[in-house]
C-alpha cells in the first residue's frame, strides 16, 4: 500500500511504499529521503484490510474518494456553457451538445475516482488498499473526539494506569 505520512501536527513527512507482507520496523520514504518508523502491532483485521493507522496507532480512520484534479475545470465548463445558453449566443444543438460532452466528462471523472483511508488523528493518507466497510466517511463527532485525545482504542493505557494507581493505594 501507500501510504502518505504525516506527523501528529499533521506536517508532511513523505510517501512511503509499505509492504503489509514483509512489515517493515522502519522505511525510508520515496520523495524526501526521511526514515519513518512503522507500528505493524493488530494493524489489520482478520480480513486483512487496515483496521489502524501503522503510523500513529490510531484506530479512528475514514473513507475518502478522491477525484481526478480535471473535476473543477468541469465544473467551470459546464457553468460556461449555461451560461452561454441562458444569455443565447449560441444555438440549442451546439450546447445540447456541449452538455453532453461535459456529462460524458463527469461520468469518466467518477469512474476513475478513488477510494484511499486517512486518519483523524495524524491525517497520514493510504491508498492501494482494501477498505474495510467499518470505516465510515468523515465525520465531525469523531474528528471532535479524536482532537480531544479520547481514543476510541478499547485498551486505553492511560485508562490502565490510572486503575493499577487505584489498587495499589
Ligand atoms: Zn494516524
Amino acid at each position: 500500500m501507500r501510504v502518505v505520512v504525516r506527523q501528529l501536527d499533521r506536517r508532511r513527512v513523505g510517501e512511503i511504499d509499505a509492504d503489509a507482507d514483509t512489515s517493515p520496523a522502519r522505511v525510508t520514504t520515496i520523495d524526501t529521503g526521511e526514515e519513518v518508523f512503522l507500528d505493524w502491532e493488530r494493524a489489520f483485521d482478520d480480513a486483512g484490510q487496515l483496521r489502524r493507522c501503522i503510523i500513529c496507532g490510531s484506530e479512528d480512520l475514514f473513507q475518502q474518494k478522491t477525484f481526478p484534479q480535471i473535476t473543477p475545470f468541469v465544473i467551470v465548463l459546464a457553468f460556461a456553457l449555461s451560461l452561454i445558453g441562458v444569455l443565447g449566443f449560441v444555438t440549442d444543438i451546439a450546447i445540447l451538445i456541449g452538455m453532453t460532452g461535459v456529462l460524458l466528462l463527469d461520468v469518466a471523472i467518477l469512474f476513475f475516482a478513488r477510494t484511499r483511508l486517512q486518519c483523524y488523528r495524524c491525517r497520514s493518507q493510504y491508498s492501494k488498499i482494501q477498505i474495510a466497510d467499518y470505516h465510515k466517511r468523515w465525520d465531525r463527532a469523531t474528528d471532535t473526539r479524536v482532537r480531544l485525545g479520547d481514543s476510541s482504542r478499547k485498551q486505553d493505557p492511560v485508562r490502565r494506569l490510572r486503575a493499577r494507581d487505584e489498587f495499589n493505594s
